[in-house]
């Protein structure tokens, strides 16, 4: 068996995280991947050329050879693409500048089509709930509970979006029962939260998944990237839209991004482990009102403070203050204030971002570190509890609240 047959037979997540989009390297003399910044392709065949643009335009396939221009496709960009379709098992992937740039597309490439109407379940990312709220590409949108989608769904429904576990609140649905209420409607599933080392969602019905490649697989805090995971059919309409729209990945984010993929699995166990530690630390925490952890794991863990949360983000020293996740070092952030600023505010408060909400992304310092600088940020004064029922915060029935009665 060559090294080609090993690599395309892999299935194991490890094998695939290291290996895939770069299967020719060997034969070419090379170990790491080159980075290609062309922006142009010279050729002295017109002819060839307008030949190959004319098969891109009709079919969306990706050029053989050398791309034409740099906004067609980036064989660097590719190699990214090709180990994240392996790793999510998807026939294709598309790369873009951004998560929201992905999306975009998406939005797009079916609005194209003449279906306008998305039917989401809250809560998104917040700037993912602002595109569809705002209606900013010209979409219309119903939000539903995941057992209202089937009810929800309309002859022109382009699209059903869902994040499991989602962002803020790592709120998780079964996405094999959701994937069976869409019937022929695409249902995209933002997986950045979960990144395939611990799901991978098309095994549950999902025909797109999409990525910031921001946090996780990248995994570095130094690159911004998105990306979709889907059957080459809609990969085609895809890359026609990033084509059209020039949303492209740069080459030197998709080489950045194909080497944070050979680690991911790697920092998902070993932050997720650390997570879960952190997660129980928490919910046996007086100070603590409600912890949210998934029952997928992951390296996310959510909680609604006692003491003032925008008191804890003054106080952590070790962990970064500051929105965005997935790097290798640890930062916490207030949804209310950042990454669901945007949202309406009755909107955030009916999906379970609550003022007392704080999102933290458990990077791969060691643990003990961890909650020693949670500790003594949490270690601010406690708001009396008639304080936190005036501000509607539903303050569980524990028996650390027997040292409040009396107050
Ligand atoms: C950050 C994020 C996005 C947006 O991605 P960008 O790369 O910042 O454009 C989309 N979905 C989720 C779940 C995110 O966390």
């Amino acid at each position: 068996m060559d090294a080609d047959t090993t690599n395309a037979t892999a299935t194991s997540v490890d094998t695939l995280a290291v290996h895939a989009g770069r299967e020719d390297l060997a034969a070419l003399g090379l170990h790491a991947p080159p980075i290609d910044l062309s922006t142009t392709y010279p050729s002295y065949d017109s002819r060839a050329e307008a030949a190959r643009i004319d098969a891109f335009a009709a079919t969306g396939e990706a050029p053989e050879g050398p791309p034409v221009y740099g906004r067609l496709g980036n064989p660097t960009v590719a190699r990214f693409e090709t180990a994240l379709a392996r790793l999510e098992d998807t026939e294709a992937a598309v790369a873009f500048a951004s998560g929201m740039a992905a999306l975009s597309a998406v939005l797009l490439a079916q609005h194209a089509t003449g279906l306008r109407h998305v039917v989401a379940v809250r809560p998104l990312y917040g700037c993912s709930d602002h595109l569809l709220t705002a209606g900013l590409l010209g979409s219309e949108v119903t939000w539903a509970d995941p057992e209202g989608v089937a009810a929800a769904i309309r002859p022109d429904t382009a699209l059903v979006m869902v994040e499991s576990p989602a962002n803020p609140t790592l709120a998780e649905v079964d996405l094999a029962a959701l994937a069976e209420a869409c019937g022929t409607v695409p249902l995209l599933v933002d997986n950045t939260f979960a990144t395939p080392v611990l799901q991978r969602p098309v095994h549950s019905g999902a025909r797109l998944v999409l990525h910031s490649a921001t946090k996780y697989l990248g995994g570095h805090g130094d690159v911004l990237g998105g990306v979709v995971a889907c059957d080459e059919a809609f990969a085609r309409r895809l890359r026609q839209i990033r084509f059209a729209t020039g949303g492209v990945l740069h080459p030197l984010a998709g080489y950045l991004l194909l080497r944070g993929l050979s680690t991911l699995p790697v920092r998902v166990r070993a932050a997720s482990a650390s997570a879960a530690s952190l997660a129980a630390r928490l919910a046996a925490d007086p100070r603590v009102l409600r912890v949210h952890y998934p029952k997928l794991g992951g390296a996310m863990v959510a909680f609604e403070t006692r003491t003032d949360p925008h008191e804890v983000i003054a106080r952590v020293r070790l962990i970064t203050p500051a929105v965005s996740l997935g790097s290798v070092d640890s930062l916490i952030q207030h949804p209310a204030s950042i990454s669901h600023r945007i949202v309406p505010e009755d909107d955030r408060a009916s999906a379970g971002v609550s003022e007392r909400l704080l999102r933290m992304s458990v990077g791969l310092e060691d643990t003990e570190d961890l909650w020693r600088d949670l500790d003594q940020a949490l270690d601010g004064e406690p708001v009396h509890p008639t304080r936190l029922l005036e501000q509607g915060v539903q303050v569980p029935d524990r028996t650390e609240d027997a040292e409040f009665a009396g107050v």
